[in-house]
Parts: structure tokens; sequence; C-alpha cells
């Protein structure tokens, strides 16, 4: 698996990585190490360093551990990544069928085995290229909903038309979703997107896809995202879906975070988890806005000043780098504040009943499969398309607006009223039901021993790629 080295990525990674082992195969994940001045992520090439049963190996992006901007760090990495990562697979792997014959099964003699898959990540597009080149399958794991593979392969595709600088509000109507206006799109497919790296990484995602992937799987499964998964089926390349990639049965229970399939990019701070315990069932609101997304400091002010009016306990992470600080930065007393949460445990924990979050997919399919309402407050890229898909699809939260608008920065009313709407204001028994019922769909559509969608989706995936 050639994953992106960013926590959100690396997740749902580690997380199918989990799934292929169950069913014999034996992975390892080949990536970048972090950019300097990120934390920790280092785990040594052995299994044991990460408590995964999987290896992780790691290439150069070409930059000698030098600092840089997300452009040229996206430019050093498709241009030395396929080099790179290409020796890494030579050093480590036979390519050709016909040297399976010299390979044997025991992890110690990892470097005779034969590679029978690449799994490639959006956002290393040329990782495909590298597969085809070495005439080994391909197959990428989509990290975000069905409904955002649609709307990009769309957009870079031409297939529908989008806003232009001459018609912004064009509300676009595609095959299985709701009417999606502006507010509702990724902001990398809006003519106002300034993110030239990113848009460039899709057209050469979807380039290298059609190409050279034989498989494009998703963290998704059928029964949340049924309308878009069908439409996409019929005109677009085939997405199969595969997700929750977190394991529902195992939310919460393990003593380490790892027990999910995760791993932790930030230092955990579990004391979180006994002050819940004493807190009352549903009583809690846990905000985190996922590991790249900072709150302005008027952003985090209202925040605070709608938990504080609203007497809700909290858990909240915030992160060292956010620029608005809580002013409380014990909670008060009220909450609880962390750098970095143990967050599937959290969601899982009896005590926490609303899900304040900035729509990340990894951080929303977590919240379904733990059955928690969420209040989205999306700040860019595909967040603002999840919480549509959060309020108006699946029913389990509103996104946060002012006066039905939607807006950067909301008052603290407005921030406290979206809350109370989710804790227990009229519509709370209808998204805590929905949330309850798409708890257990998720938990059927991955079920161990059992034959839910994405289960049977994985198994027929690893039956072609060993087969071939
Ligand atoms: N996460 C965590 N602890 C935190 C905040 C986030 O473990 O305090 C994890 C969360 O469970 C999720 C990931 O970080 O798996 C964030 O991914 P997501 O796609 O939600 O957001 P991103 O960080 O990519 O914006």
């Amino acid at each position: 698996m050639v994953a992106f080295s960013a926590q959100g990525h690396l997740n749902p990674m580690l997380r199918l990585g989990k799934r292929l082992i169950s069913h014999g195969l034996h992975v390892t994940i080949a990536t970048t190490h972090l950019q300097p001045g990120r934390r920790l992520f280092k785990p040594s090439s052995s299994s044991s360093a990460t408590g995964h049963d999987i290896d992780f190996l790691f290439y150069s992006d070409g930059l000698d551990g030098r600092k840089v901007d997300i452009d040229t760090f996206m430019d050093s990495l498709s241009q030395h990544g396929p080099t790179n990562l290409t020796k890494l697979i030579h050093q480590n792997y036979h390519t050709a069928p016909s040297d399976a014959n010299n390979s044997t099964g025991t992890r110690k003699t990892r470097r005779r085995r034969r590679l029978c898959c690449i799994v490639s990540n959006p956002f290393v597009p040329w990782a495909a290229n590298v597969a085809h080149d070495l005439g080994i399958p391909c197959a990428m794991l989509w990290i975000q909903p069905v409904a955002l593979y649609a709307v990009y392969y769309r957009y870079y595709r031409n297939l529908n038309p989008f806003p232009t600088l001459t018609d912004p509000d064009l509300t676009v109507n595609l095959p299985g979703l709701p009417p999606l206006r502006t507010e509702d799109l990724p902001s990398f497919v809006l003519p106002t997107n300034t993110f030239g790296a990113f848009s460039k990484l899709f057209s050469e995602m979807f380039g290298a896809m059609e190409k050279h992937a034989s498989w494009v799987l998703a963290n998704s499964f059928h029964a949340l995202e049924a309308d878009v998964i069908i439409n996409s089926s019929k005109d677009l390349f085939p997405v199969v879906p595969v997700g929750p990639l977190v394991d529902p049965s195992l939310l919460g229970k393990g003593e380490e975070e790892e027990a999910d399939g995760a791993v932790n990019l930030w230092e955990v701070d579990h004391s979180c988890m006994e002050w819940l315990d004493e807190q009352a069932a549903g009583s809690v609101v846990y905000v985190s806005f996922g590991s790249l997304a900072t709150l302005s400091a008027d952003q985090s002010a209202s925040l605070e000043r709608a938990l504080k009016e609203g007497r809700w306990p909290f858990v909240w992470v915030v992160k060292g780098t956010e620029a608005g600080e809580l002013s409380t930065s014990s909670g008060g007393g009220q909450g609880i504040v962390v750098a970095w949460a143990p967050q599937t445990k959290v969601l899982a924990h009896r005590a926490v009943g609303c899900f304040v979050t900035h729509g990340g997919w990894n951080s929303t399919l977590e919240a379904v499969a733990a059955g928690v309402p969420m209040v989205v407050y999306p700040q860019w890229s595909d967040q603002p398309t999840n919480a549509k898909l959060v309020e108006d699809v699946f029913g389990v939260g509103v996104r946060v607006r002012e006066n039905g608008d939607v807006k950067m920065v909301v008052g603290s009313e407005e921030m406290g009223r979206a809350i109370r709407e989710v804790m227990d204001g009229p519509k709370s028994e209808q998204i805590k039901g929905n949330a309850r019922r798409l708890k257990i769909a998720a938990g059927e559509a991955v079920a161990a021993g059992g034959e839910g969608t994405s289960k049977v989706s994985v198994r027929k995936f690893v039956d072609e790629i060993v087969g071939r």
C-alpha cells in the first residue's frame, strides 16, 4: 500500500491493511517520513513498533528533510516518488509471477515475497504508473465518500456543468445526489479555487486510475450511499465500497488506540476517558476539527461561548498549533481540553451525545459507525459536501449556519442552536434514530463471519489479486 503521510490518509490505509491481513495477505505500507516540524510518526520498518501486523517501508520525497510549502512538497513527491518507490520495491520484492516459486511465507523472508498488488492512494496517483511499469495490478483506495468520487470524477471529466466565474451560483444536479449548491461543493471544484496543486493532482489521479487501476475501493458502505453508488456504477469507472474501514465491533474496546487500526501522528492524551466515565449518558459534546483544520480566534471564541452558555460538558481537541487558543486551557471544570484525543474511543463512550466536527471523512464515518449525531462546521476541501450528506442524505446531524446562511464565522447563539438541535431539539429524536439505524447498518456491512456488502467485496478483491 502506498500512502500519503497524513493522518487522514494513513488511518484508512492501515484499517484496510488490517482487513487484508485477516484474509491471509501480507501487507506493507510504503510512505515518506513526515515533513520536519510534524511530530511522532517514525515507526521502524518492523510491525511491532506500531502494534500492527503491518510492515512499514520508507522512500524519499526528494527533500532531504527540508521544510517546504505544500505545493513544493507535492511537486517533489511526484518528481522523486516514482523512482524511489520503484527502487524500494526492487530491493524488497519479486514482481514477476515466475519468481513466486522462490517465495516463502514467513515474515523474515519478506524480501523474497512476490508483490501481488499495489494499493495506491489519491494523493500519490503516480503509484498506479509504477505498478503498471512493474506489471503489477493496482487498486486505488478512495478515502472520501462515493459522493465525492462522483463529484470530482464528473467535474474533472467534464461530464456535468459546474459553477464558473460567469455563473458562480449554478446548482449542480448529479445522479444519486441531492441538488448541490455552491456552499455544498468541495472547495477544489469552485471557480474561486486557489489550490492549484490539488487540481493538478485530481486530474492526474483520474488519468492514472482510468489507464492503470483495476479496482477503486471506497471507504463507505452500500446502505450509507446506496443512490450515488448505484448511479455511479452506471457511467463512471466502477467504485467498490469496502467500508466502514474503522471496525465498528472494535470501537472503544481497545486498550490502546491501535485497537481500531489507527496510528497517531500526535501523542494521544487519554485523560479524557476517566472524566467521561463520570458524565451522564449522552450529555457530552465532543469537539474536534481533525488533524489539519485550525479554527480562527473568532471561530474558537464563538464555539467556546456557545458551550459555556449551553452548559454542556465537553471534550475539546485543541491542537498545539491552533490560532485561537481556548481561553480556559483546562476547560474550566465544565469540560476537558486535550491536544489529541483517542477519537474512536471517545465517540464510542456512552457519555458522548454530539460530535462538533469539521466533517473530515474519517471523523464522519467514525461517528456514523459509533452512532453519534453530528454538528458539522466544515472548513474546506470535501468537508462542505460531507456536511450536506450528514444533514440531507444520512439525516444524522446538522450543518452550522447563521440565519440560514453558510458563514465561516458564526455567532455563539447560532452555534448553540445547532448543538441544541442535535442534543434535545425538536428534530433530535429523528436524528438520533437515524444515527442508531446507520450504526447497525455499518456493523452489518463489515461484520466478521457475516455476508455484509463490504465484507463480501473485500473477499472478492482478495480472491482476484491472489488468483492473478
Ligand atoms: N483523530 C484522532 N484524535 C483527535 C483528532 C482526530 O485520533 O484528537 C483522528 C480521527 O479519528 C480521524 C483522523 O484523526 O481518523 C482525522 O481524519 P479526518 O478525515 O476526519 O480529518 P483530517 O485530519 O484528514 O482533516
